[in-house]
């Protein structure tokens, strides 16, 4: 089954009822939906799978026990398939609205127009800001763990952050790092219990709670690690092969402004209880939405993804003054 999502009948111009923008398990969710509700639905977007390309095992997801992330795409992008629903891998720059349709730009293959659209672009991860952090990009320095944990194996790394992504990249490096830092700025996780557990089990993983990572340091590769503690203010410099930035993501405020969306302070995209943004006609769904910030789950994108779709089949049918809705 390919991962390489087609869209050969789509020409630009081309009039649709949906366009979904975003690639990720919301934007399959909303496309699945759209589909189903018989909306001629377009998705636009550039990483197949998005985020969940970042993931290795999901155990969480109901009926589909420890499946690995990869399958968990493929299984997204047929069910979508089985409905035709054209995807064409592009960016989308722009909404705006041209009488009752909104016309989207992509970058590279022009415009698409539809009655309503359903936002699911998800996030973008937090950078740490520390000096070396760009210069060892990619020769050391990582932001994914399950990407990249078995390059360093018999090495020596840092993982920074206190949520799930941390603690669970940090568990899943134990099992191939000789030793593993795990530096995080307060001494309470965010992370679920379980991963916390599980990390604190491994005889090869030291805390360095209350601390910050400084400065990161090398000649060719990551060779040295700064790190603060934020209690005495003592520094203390690690010898090691890697780091893994895992402190989160941030969503894309700039799309937002630009399309005259709005958003909470952090710039996740305000909706209502039916995923409706403030622009009639645009609706929105997963990671970067504000709704159940703190708890980013496959499950919880898809079911916004479902409730996003449902809405917009409510406001096409009500465009067309037919009120009688689902
Ligand atoms: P997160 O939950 O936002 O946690 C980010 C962590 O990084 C926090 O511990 C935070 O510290 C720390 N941090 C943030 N900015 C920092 C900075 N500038 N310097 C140092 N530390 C910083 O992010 P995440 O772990 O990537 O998870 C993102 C979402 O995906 C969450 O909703 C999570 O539940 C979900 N997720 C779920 C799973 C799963 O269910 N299996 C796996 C991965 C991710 P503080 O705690 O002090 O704020």
């Amino acid at each position: 089954m390919s991962l390489i999502p087609r869209a050969p009948n789509v020409k630009p111009g081309e009039k649709f009822d949906v366009i979904v923008v975003g690639l990720g398990p919301a934007a399959y969710g909303a496309a699945l939906y759209s589909a189903r509700y018989m909306l001629k639905t377009l998705v636009i977007g550039e990483t197949p799978g998005g985020q969940l390309t970042e993931a290795g095992e999901v155990d969480d997801y109901l009926g589909l026990a420890g499946i690995n992330a990869g399958d968990m795409i493929k299984t997204f992008s047929a069910h979508v398939a089985k409905y035709n629903v054209p995807i064409l891998m592009d960016r989308v720059e722009s909404l705006s609205k041209s009488g009752e349709e909104f016309v989207v730009r992509t970058k590279r293959r022009g415009d698409y127009s539809a009655k309503a659209v359903v936002l699911a672009i998800g996030v973008k991860r937090r950078k740490l800001g520390v000096p070396g952090e760009d210069q060892f990009a990619g020769r050391g320095v990582s932001y994914c763990s399950v990407c990249d944990a078995p390059l360093f194996k018999g090495k020596r790394v840092v993982v920074v952050g206190g949520g799930n992504s941390a603690l669970e990249g940090a568990e899943l490096l134990t099992r191939y790092a000789t030793k593993v830092y795990l530096v995080h700025r307060r001494d309470e996780f965010r992370a679920q219990p379980i991963y916390v557990k599980l990390v604190k089990e491994k005889p090869n993983v030291e805390f360095l709670l209350n601390s910050r990572v400084t400065k990161i340091e090398g000649e060719k590769l990551v060779r040295r690690v700064t790190v603060e503690s934020l209690k005495d203010g003592k520094t203390t410099e690690l010898e090691v092969d890697g780091i893994f930035i895992e402190i989160g993501f941030d969503p894309d405020v700039e799309f937002a402004k630009r399309n005259g969306i709005e958003t909470d302070e952090f710039g996740y995209i305000k909706v209502d209880e039916w995923m409706r943004t403030n622009v009639p006609g645009v609706f929105a769904a997963g990671d970067c939405t504000q709704m159940w910030i703190g708890f980013r789950q496959v499950v919880t994108a898809a079911a916004q993804a479902a409730v996003a779709a449902h809405s917009a089949y409510n406001y096409i049918n009500e465009l067309k003054g037919n009120t009688g809705g689902a």
